[in-house]
């Protein structure tokens, strides 16, 4: 299959680093047209198939994308699109359905398949992108994250060796695992690809609830579920837990947002098997830190630097490097580090330094056993059950409503969501902002997870610094904590 849809990317014209757009919800052939594209040369960028159409314009101008594979969610933005979706510089779009049954098709006339001739080997992959998922980074508007086939690589080859340092664990940790992580997120994808490459199953299901899940445990005999933070606190008040046979778990991995320490230990003892807790970003691959235990120093820690990857931690003003338990922010540097964000320089020169540092953003420290702690973040990106949410992004929406003369937004505490955005807003002079209507609008522009569940503030002015800069930990600080049913 994955040949196949090769072949018929290629026949198609798609050209050795073209981008092709891939907006679909988790599929079991998914994988599958993922492989296809990045064995035809071409990059691979994961979307939320559910974008909108400003959201999908912006991946576009940015990514150079020509192509573009799309399912069935995604009909309503791309192939219903009568606006600029359309009109944009996309060559072609396929359905899922239609790259699968040409797949199927000629995979059955498939000569057998010879691996040499597919791969070129006198190209270096390690400057060839695979990969660009989209993120907010730093700060700013959601950017292109430039993923070699190195780094990918690199990920892998880091997960297997986390493997080798569980002996205490005799189960294969990826025999059959749950995927509710969307394969659109680095988190998800590597989870998928880390199960293919210690030779386990797979299991997507259709839709996401906490019977179904825990059901699906159950009935499959999962031996692992990589999560958010967000399942965990689902899974840790459900009253039914004893209702379902858990034995067949190794454990959970927790990522991509913080969570509560309390939590994690308490639901290790419910469900009587470990929680590795990890840490990392986008732009490094994904991956970071992981615990490898399940005592309750690693609960509170995300665990060491993973393999090939240096981690230093510096004082946020000056840039001094700092020692044990001095918080500061954290740096990475290692083959997993992106190759910078596609067709923008500048942000990828105020990210990575002349040295190849990656700023995180995220703010910790580190022990005497090198296990690092996350303790705050310091870049403008709002995390709502994992997801990114850019607050720029949010800005400029709540800019176009009208009436509106200065806007900032910054995440709040959620009791559900774990953060959620919220909006402060100054209204033009004599004029007045209807906050439903305005909640509701900004409801029509952006995908679910980034809609104003934080609330909205009207107020006078925003706090900015002396070249301009929204000080939105002020704002934080000042704001009331929302109310989760907003
Ligand atoms: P993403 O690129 O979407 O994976 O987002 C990466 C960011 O999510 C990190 O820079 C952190 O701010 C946050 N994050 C990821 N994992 C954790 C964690 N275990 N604890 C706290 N924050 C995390």
């Amino acid at each position: 299959m994955v040949v196949a849809i090769r072949n018929n990317l290629l026949n198609a014209g798609v050209a050795f680093g073209d981008a092709v757009l891939l907006m679909s919800r988790n599929h079991i052939d998914l994988p599958s047209v993922i492989f296809g594209i990045i064995l035809s040369g071409a990059i691979c960028i994961p979307v939320n198939p559910v974008s909108t159409e400003e959201e999908l314009l912006h991946i576009i101008h940015i990514s150079k994308a020509k192509w573009a594979i799309v399912s069935q969610e995604a009909n309503n933005t791309v192939l219903t699109s009568t606006g600029p979706v359309t009109s944009s510089a996309l060559r072609k779009i396929w359905t899922m359905d239609e790259i699968l049954a040409t797949g199927s098709n000629s995979a059955r006339q498939l000569e057998p398949y010879q691996s040499q001739s597919l791969m070129a080997d006198d190209i270096d992959w390690s400057q060839r992108v695979a990969l660009m998922p989209f993120s907010a980074g730093t700060t700013g508007l959601p950017k292109g994250v430039m993923l070699s086939h190195r780094n990918i690589l690199v990920n892998l080859i880091q997960i297997k060796f986390l493997r080798s340092v569980r002996p205490q664990v005799k189960t294969n940790f990826y025999e059959r695992v749950l995927l509710v992580l969307p394969l659109y997120h680095i988190y998800g994808f590597n989870q998928c690809m880390a199960t293919f490459f210690a030779g386990g199953t797979v299991f997507f299901p259709s839709k996401f609830s906490i019977h179904g899940f825990l059901r699906a445990i159950d009935l499959h005999k999962i031996t692992y579920a990589p999560v958010t933070p967000y399942v965990i606190e689902r899974v840790h008040e459900y009253p039914k837990l004893q209702d379902y046979d858990l034995s067949s778990l190794v454990g959970f991995a927790t990522g991509a947002a913080p969570v509560s320490c309390k939590t994690l230990l308490s639901l290790q003892k419910k469900i009587d098997s470990r929680i590795i807790h990890g840490y990392g970003l986008t732009e490094a691959s994904g991956n970071g830190c992981t615990t490898r235990g399940s005592s309750e120093v690693s609960a509170a820690s995300v665990g060491p630097p993973g393999p090939f990857l240096q981690a230093k931690v510096v004082d946020t003003e000056t840039g001094r490097l700092l020692g044990e338990r001095e918080e500061g922010e954290i740096c990475f540097r290692g083959p997993a580090v992106m190759m910078g964000y596609a067709n923008n320089p500048k942000a990828t020169a105020e990210i990575i330094d002349s040295d190849g540092w990656l700023r995180t953003g995220d703010i910790g420290y580190y022990d005497e056993n090198n296990h690092l702690y996350i303790t705050d973040r310091i870049k403008d990106l709002i995390k709502v059950k994992g997801y990114q949410v850019s607050p720029t992004e949010l800005e400029n929406v709540i800019m176009k409503y009208g009436n509106v003369s200065d806007v900032a937004v910054a995440g709040v505490q959620h009791r559900n969501l774990g953060e959620a955005p919220r909006a402060w807003i100054v209204p033009a002079e004599g004029a007045t902002i209807d906050i439903v209507n305005l909640m509701k609008y900004v409801a029509d522009q952006v995908v679910q997870y980034k809609q104003l569940a934080g609330g909205v503030e009207i107020v006078n002015s925003i706090p900015r610094n002396h070249i301009g800069k929204i000080l939105r930990r002020q704002l934080q600080q000042s704001s009331v904590p929302p109310n989760s049913k907003l």
